[in-house]
C-alpha cells in the first residue's frame, strides 16, 4: 500500500523517459534493453539517478520489454527472471529505500484477437515477470503502453494475483479526428477504468501519445467514471517528430510545465514523462507541482 499511503501527502511525481535516455546513452537499434541491466549496470543506475536527481518520487525500472515474447526476440527467453529481477535491484540501489520503485511490463506484442497467443500462456508470461520484478524488491508493478484491454487486464491480474505488489496500469490513447480518445486497439479511457479496477489495478492512467495536452481531456474522461482511484500520467514530450532518420520531441521541459496545473485539476495524482523527456522535463513540473501545493 506504499503509493496510495504517499499519495495522502498529495501530488507524486514519477520519471521520465527510459527508452529514448538509453539511446541517448549508446543503445544500438537492434540491441536488446533489457540485456544493459547486465551489459551497461552504471548507465542504467546513472538514468534512475538522474531523475532521483530532479525531484522523481518513484523510479521505473528497465524492464519495459522483459517478457519472455520480447526477450526471445534477442534469444534471451531464457533470461526473463534474471533481466527482471536485475532491473528492480538496479532501479532500488541507484533510487535508495525512501523512493518508490515501479516494475515496469510493457505489451508482450501477441494478439490474442488473432489468436496468436492463448489468455493463459500471456497470463504466465506476466506471471513470470512481475515475481521477478518482486524478487529484485520493487514495489509496485506498472503495466504500462497497453492498447488491448484483454491483454492489460491479464497483465494486471498476473501481478496482483502472484505478488504483494501494488499494480498501476497505463494505457495509450491517440485522439481521432472526431476529437475523441482511443486505443490502437479502439478502446477509450472511459471502457477501460472499471475492468482495471476489477482486475486488481490500484493506480489507473495514461501513458505515451501525443503530448500532455492530450492527456487532460484522457484524465477528464476517467474522472466522469470514477472520482476515487489515483490516476497517473506519464506524458511524451509532444508528438515526435521524424527528420533527416532521427526522432525528435518537440515539448520543451517549459512547455510541459505549463500544463500541469490543468492537469492536476482534471484529476491527475502522479506525473511523470513518457517518449522524449529529460530530467529537465521532470524538475520542471517537480518545482511546478511544489509551487502549487505551497499556494495551497
Ligand atoms: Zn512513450
Amino acid at each position: 500500500m506504499k503509493i496510495l499511503e504517499k499519495l495522502k501527502s498529495g501530488i507524486l511525481i514519477s520519471d521520465g523517459a527510459w527508452g529514448t535516455f538509453l539511446q541517448k546513452k549508446g543503445l544500438l537499434p537492434g540491441e536488446c534493453p533489457e540485456l544493459w541491466n547486465i551489459t551497461h549496470r552504471s548507465e542504467v543506475m546513472d538514468i534512475v539517478r538522474s531523475y532521483i536527481r530532479a525531484g522523481s518520487d518513484m523510479v521505473e525500472t528497465n524492464s519495459f520489454g522483459g517478457s519472455r515474447f520480447k526477450l526471445e526476440k534477442y534469444g534471451l527467453d531464457g533470461k526473463v527472471k534474471e533481466l527482471n529481477r536485475v532491473a528492480a535491484e538496479i532501479s532500488r540501489e541507484a533510487a535508495g529505500p525512501d523512493k518508490l520503485v515501479l516494475g515496469s511490463i510493457g505489451p508482450t506484442g501477441k494478439i490474442l484477437i488473432m489468436e496468436e497467443v492463448t489468455p493463459e500462456v500471456l497470463y504466465e508470461a506476466f506471471r513470470e515477470q512481475a515475481i521477478a520484478l518482486e524478487a529484485g524488491s520493487a514495489d509496485a508493478i506498472v503495466v504500462e503502453t497497453m492498447t488491448d484491454l484483454e491483454e492489460a487486464i491479464l497483465a494486471v491480474k498476473a501481478a496482483h494475483e502472484n505478488t504483494n505488489l501494488e499494480v498501476i496500469c497505463t494505457m495509450t490513447f491517440d485522439k481521432l479526428v472526431t476529437g475523441e480518445y482511443r486505443t490502437m486497439m479502439g478502446i477509450s479511457p472511459s471502457e477501460m477504468v472499471q475492468p482495471l479496477i476489477d482486475a486488481g489495478a490500484s493506480v489507473i492512467g495514461a501513458n505515451c501519445g501525443n503530448g500532455i495536452a492530450g492527456m487532460i481531456p484522457v484524465v477528464e474522461e476517467i474522472r466522469r467514471i470514477n472520482r476515487q482511484i489515483p490516476v497517473l500520467v506519464h506524458a511524451n514530450a509532444g508528438m515526435p517528430v521524424y527528420c533527416d532518420g532521427s526522432t525528435r520531441f518537440p515539448e520543451s521541459p517549459e512547455e510541459m510545465a505549463s500544463y500541469v496545473k490543468p492537469l492536476i485539476l482534471a484529476g491527475a495524482n502522479i506525473i511523470g514523462g513518457c517518449c522524449g523527456t529529460t530530467p529537465e522535463h521532470i524538475r520542471r513540473i517537480r518545482e511546478t507541482v511544489d509551487k502549487l501545493e505551497k499556494r495551497n
